[in-house]
């Protein structure tokens, strides 16, 4: 299956995405990520998308749809792929429309993850990410074993600079301005699937799977 999931910062986006890829063995293709892992490795496309994210803003465009189109000319996508995070602007949409259409691809559906916006901001000060291995984790909601420490790696967790109280606001208004409209992009495109998320992570990864009919 071809899916796009789509929601706030902070809706669950990357859990819901790793269990799907889990269960359909399929790639997750996180845009995030790629940046992430481009700042942990100082790349130049790591340096331009920090002074970005720093601030809870979009990296542009343009820096985004190419590292988008290479990762799904990788063989390991001819199965599927979940993109998580991608598309966020209605230009990158059309991108991601013409590069499935250059393809031959159709996407099976767009999952939106349904939370609103005071219980994003609760998940998001408490949220806690490795920074080795890239789990997610919640202070209160889905805590480390031992606490600060990462359940799988050991590696003290931290907060993402950008899951900081006032970015989290920026991130936030960044996704009701640029992001939100793609709900309606793919409403009309007759693909548009919605899951509820607010409640515990095993509630949603149901409705996620329902939803898609898996
Ligand atoms: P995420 O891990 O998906 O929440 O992404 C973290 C940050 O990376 C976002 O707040 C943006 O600054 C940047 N980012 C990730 N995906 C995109 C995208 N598709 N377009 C623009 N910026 C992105």
């Amino acid at each position: 299956m071809k899916i796009v999931l789509l929601g706030a910062p902070g809706a669950g986006k990357g859990t819901q995405a790793k269990n799907i890829s889990e269960r359909l063995s399929i790639p997750h293709i996180s845009t995030g990520d790629i940046f992430r892992a481009n700042i942990k490795g100082n790349t130049p496309l790591g340096l331009k998308a920090k002074e970005y994210m720093d601030k809870g803003q979009l990296v542009p465009d343009e820096l985004t749809v190419e590292i988008v189109k290479d990762r799904l000319a990788n063989p390991d996508c001819e199965k599927g792929f979940v993109l998580d995070g991608f598309p966020r602007t209605i230009p990158q949409a059309e991108y991601l429309d013409s590069v499935l259409g250059e393809m031959s691809i159709e996407l099976d559906a767009t999952l939106l993850i349904s939370v609103k916006d005071e219980d994003i901001i609760e998940r998001m000060s408490g949220r806690r990410t490795c920074p080795n291995c890239g789990a997610s984790y919640h202070v209160a909601f889905n805590p480390t074993k031992v606490e600060g420490i990462c359940d799988i790696c050991k590696t003290p967790v931290i907060q993402r600079a950008d899951d900081a109280a006032e970015t989290v606001l920026n991130r936030l208004e960044t996704y009701h301005k640029q992001t939100q409209p793609l709900i309606s992009y793919y409403e009309k495109a007759g693909k548009l699937k919605t899951a509820e998320g607010a409640d515990a992570v095993e509630e949603t990864t149901s409705r996620v799977f329902e939803a898609l009919g898996l």
